[in-house]
């Protein structure tokens, strides 16, 4: 089962489709980074080790959409609007 964290406003006003169809678990955007760092993966994000699971982006907290759980492995997407249109 997959488990997305979206910055949730933009989000919802960018694909309310998606928004309606998915089961989402949302936090806002000023909890995203407390979310990283609960995660244990804020540092990974400051020193840039992280890409985009789509484009391979370097992820910042800037440019961080959503997390997205694949099994265990956690994945990043980009805030590039081709990237999020392909999470489904
Ligand atoms: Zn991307």
């Amino acid at each position: 089962m997959k488990i997305l964290f979206f910055k949730i406003k933009r989000f919802i006003t960018s694909f309310p489709y998606h928004f309606k169809k998915m089961r989402i678990k949302a936090v806002y955007d000023a909890d995203l980074k407390n979310l990283v760092k609960s995660l244990g993966l804020d540092m990974g994000i400051e020193n840039g080790e992280y890409k985009c699971k789509y484009c391979g982006t370097i992820i910042s907290f800037e440019n961080l959409q959503a997390i997205l759980k694949e099994n265990s492995e956690i994945k990043f997407i980009c805030s590039n609007f081709e990237c999020l249109s392909k999470i489904s």
